[in-house]
């Protein structure tokens, strides 16, 4: 299944076990905000989307502006993966291990919708950052493989990330796979034209075939068996 040039990886849910952390923030300040909302709530309504657009669409709901929301949001989710960094995800440095020990692995990368600086912070406090070395630098690269929805202004579900990411890293569409873990993840790596493997948890896994996912798997685990 991971016969392919390129494998991109989704960040958070994927990599970085970043969701719980990062829901818990936004149910937190959109109570405070006014609009009382769980975690499981936060969870189901927003996760791997737009942040822009999710603030709009809170200011809808309330029927105002929320200056600041997101100033506010950032910096509680930086504080956040400072004071107590999010873990990879269960299997993700096993499947990383597993693919650099294989002579004929894909290359890699990481494509988020969430800004360089997030996918920076997360990445190291996951050790996890020089697993995306790149020899290929250009722009704000840096030496890493990590892509991002701000750098091309255009967010998943759009695929225009994912193109952008195989583009920069030498591979045709139809010789990618995504590995996603939101549905607007993978309707953007459909449009794209792309193989994705979505990983069930906070999305179940309906939500994940119905998006159009080419393989719905429980574990990261099940990448490193045998093709069946
Ligand atoms: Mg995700």
């Amino acid at each position: 299944m991971l016969d392919c040039a390129l494998i991109i990886f989704d960040c958070d849910g994927v990599l970085v076990d970043t969701e719980p952390t990062t829901n818990a923030l936004l149910a937190a300040c959109a109570t405070e905000a006014g609009l009382p909302m769980s975690v499981q709530d936060s969870i189901n309504t927003f996760k791997g989307r737009d942040l822009n657009e999710i603030v709009s669409e809170l200011e809808a709901r309330l029927a105002r502006p929320l200056p600041g929301f997101l100033d506010t949001f950032r910096a509680r989710m930086f504080e956040a993966f400072e004071t107590s960094p999010p873990p990879p995800v269960a299997g993700a440095m096993e499947l990383l291990d597993h693919l650099d020990a294989s002579p004929t692995a894909p290359r890699r990368c990481v494509a988020s919708n969430g800004p360089v600086k997030k996918m920076l912070a997360s990445l190291t406090g996951a050790r996890m950052l020089h697993r995306f070395a790149c020899d290929i630098t250009p722009g704000h690269l840096d030496g890493h493989a990590i892509f991002s929805a701000y750098d091309v202004g255009v967010w998943k579900p759009e695929p225009d990330l994912f193109l952008h990411a195989a583009r920069t890293m030498g591979a045709d569409p139809d010789a990618c796979i995504v590995i996603e873990d939101s549905a607007s993840g993978v309707v953007a790596a459909r449009r794209a034209g792309m193989r994705v493997i979505a990983l069930a948890g906070l999305t179940h896994a309906p939500a994940l075939q119905d998006a159009g996912a080419t393989r719905v798997i429980s574990s990261l685990d099940e990448l490193r068996a045998p093709p069946r």
